[in-house]
């Protein structure tokens, strides 16, 4: 018999976690309960604890969950072909399947079910409230897209899933990235170096990646997952080392993940080739970006398209590769958390714990 209640972390206000204990829901046939093994963390649990992503609140966080199958419906277990055991990655964004971003394939972006709906964003107000994956158990809706996940590897590298999903929507799916291809990833964070490991595995040609000088470890590593060419922006002239490399033509693929600094957006306009495609994928809270040229847009032909969200074509190839072993994920993973020390957690890869610094991280349940 499952336990009558289950704990959870509540966000009632900005930078405030508090615990707390839920009864179980009861399930119908279109539902299912998730035992979370693994909830990943990532800048956008960053911007949610901070207040800077407007949230309903009190709401439980966690939108990056891996876990088993509990109890489920007659027919969910049909729709979406798992059962009771089965180990699942659960995409974050719940569709609401009719509005216009979902019928015309746009699913990550709907917004027809009033705001952001899906885990970590719905509040505790609406039924049954467990919507997040800080927590033991999740409720899993009716429109949950869930993907099976081989049981045997360790949850904090299955959980990876999300990191990796987007870095192959990112640096590969929107861009179209292929042999030949010299990609240009601006940002060596968990993004950053996620978009590395995807544009190997699309066969890319050259592998460009930026940094600052305080990211000088997160650049080794990108080397170790298959960046050729690493740059120190502060230390070295970026636009000219990038014409280096490229015999003067620029990347093919320009990848911008960095987070609040809009000048990398400036810079992409230079470091990007005649037809380059660049991706815009971090956020800058809502600021301008001085000195861009968009002539340079005109002149080079460049196409620029921003990425919000991974879509289940890339979630699936993020869970063949991390099935396939073929990449040393451990040297991402940096830190596993208890679930009362979700705080911990989000403060840790914010970069506010003195001495430490986090790469890919995640807190387990039943730690
Ligand atoms: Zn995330
Ligand atoms: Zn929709």
């Amino acid at each position: 018999m499952p336990p009558k209640r289950t704990r959870a972390v509540v966000q009632t206000g900005a930078r405030q976690l508090e615990m707390r204990d839920f009864p179980i829901p009861d399930i119908d046939a279109d539902t299912a309960l998730l035992r979370v093994e693994a909830c990943g963390i990532c800048g956008s649990d960053v911007e949610q604890y901070t207040g800077t992503i407007p949230v309903r609140l009190p709401l439980i966080p966690g939108h990056e969950p891996l876990g088993v199958i509990e109890q489920i419906g007659d027919r969910a277990a049909k729709r979406w072909g798992v059962n009771v055991g089965d180990r699942v990655a659960v995409e974050t964004l719940i569709p609401c399947g009719h509005c216009r971003a979902c019928i015309e394939g746009r699913y990550q972006v709907c917004r027809g079910r009033g705001g952001m709906f899906g885990y970590a964003y719905v509040p505790l107000s609406h039924p049954p409230g467990l919507w997040g994956a800080y927590a033991e158990l999740m409720y899993l809706d009716p429109f949950s897209i869930v993907h099976r996940v081989r049981p045997d590897i360790p949850a904090s590298i299955a959980v990876m899933f999300n990191p990796l999903g987007a870095g192959f929507r990112w640096a590969v799916e929107l861009p179209d990235t292929g042999p030949g291809d010299t990609v240009l990833i601006l940002g060596p964070g968990q993004r950053g170096l996620a978009s590395v490991i995807a544009a190997r595995a699309a066969g890319a040609d050259t592998i460009i990646v930026t940094g600052l000088r305080r990211d000088a470890a997160k650049l080794e590593l990108a080397r170790t997952l298959g960046a050729d060419h690493i740059i120190n922006v502060e230390d070295e002239d970026a636009r000219k080392r990038v014409q280096e490399i490229t015999n003067g033509h620029g990347a093919d693929v320009v990848v911008e993940v960095s987070s609040y600094a809009t000048q990398p957006v400036a810079e992409a306009l230079y470091f990007a080739a005649t037809g380059a495609r660049i991706i815009l994928a971090g956020v800058k809270g809502f600021k301008a970006v001085d000195n861009f040229i968009s002539d340079l847009i005109v002149v080079k032909e460049v196409t620029i398209k921003g990425a919000f969200g991974v879509t289940s074509r890339s979630y699936e190839a993020a869970i063949r590769l991390i099935e396939s072993g073929r990449v040393p994920l451990q040297k991402l993973h940096t830190h596993d958390f208890k679930l009362e020390d979700a705080e911990l957690a989000i403060r840790t890869l914010a970069g506010e714990v003195e001495g430490d610094s986090c790469i890919h991280s995640c807190l387990l349940p039943a730690l």
